[in-house]
């Protein structure tokens, strides 16, 4: 799977990328992810200020991110996707379509280049999604301040539908018995004069009480 971001902070993604699962990942070739920075498809000016956004027609509050230069951007990842068939294209939006698991799993079925495009300031003008029919997403009832954490979260959660993603000691939690509530060594935690123990039913070695335990949880 490659997942192409277009956005104007791609150093954000650095670190996360980088470690763990996700960086295995990408280590191993399972995953691939690319970038796209609208400013880049700015000619830029003599003073070299190159800007993404401008007023808001109709007036309001804050800046609008301009159509062209990520016009040019997704153009430029449609280029590099390897069967345009199976690339989709989404928008992260606040009044978009709530991401989840079964869109996760779906994506992995249906694409090989998935396309994201992260919004910054007031959003992104509309005639963006209405030119590529891209999918607006979101991931919450919430505002954060870009579309950057958004595209991160469907990384992660599309990567690790992908077959050989998770390593041996991981699994999918959507396909096995598990809890919310787990324990692991010590036994007994002594915190502030105060124990804490571990479920007796964890310990006593009867599978099938402690699968029922779990579904419980
Ligand atoms: N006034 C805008 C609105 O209500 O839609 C605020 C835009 S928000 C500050 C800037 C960008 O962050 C959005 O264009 C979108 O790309 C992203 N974003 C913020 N919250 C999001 C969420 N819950 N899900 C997906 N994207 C989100």
């Amino acid at each position: 799977m490659r997942f192409h971001i277009i956005t104007i902070f791609p150093e954000m993604f650095d670190s996360y990328l980088k470690e763990s699962i996700i960086g295995r990942a990408i280590k191993n070739k399972l995953i691939e992810v690319k970038f796209y920075n609208p400013r880049d498809f700015i000619k830029a000016p003599k003073n070299n200020y190159r800007p993404v956004d401008d007023k808001p027609y109709g007036g309001g509050p804050g800046m609008v991110m301009r159509a062209e230069p990520i016009l040019k951007a997704v153009e430029k990842a449609i280029s590099k996707t390897k069967n345009k068939k199976k690339t989709k294209i989404i928008l992260f939006s606040i009044a978009g379509k709530k991401f989840d698991t079964n869109h996760a799993k779906n994506s992995v079925k249906k694409y090989t280049d998935i396309i994201l495009i992260s919004g910054r300031y007031e959003g992104i003008d509309a005639r963006v999604q209405k030119i590529f029919k891209a999918e607006e997403i979101s991931i919450g009832d919430y505002v954060l301040t870009g579309g950057e954490l958004p595209a991160m979260i469907l990384i992660d959660s599309i990567s690790r539908q992908i077959p050989g993603v998770l390593g041996k000691y991981e699994s999918l939690e959507e396909e096995r018995i598990s809890s919310s509530e787990v324990y692991t060594r010590p036994e007994i935690l002594k915190y502030k004069n105060k124990n804490y123990k571990v479920p007796k039913i964890l310990l006593s070695g009867n599978h099938k009480k402690i699968e029922e335990w779990k579904r419980g949880k």
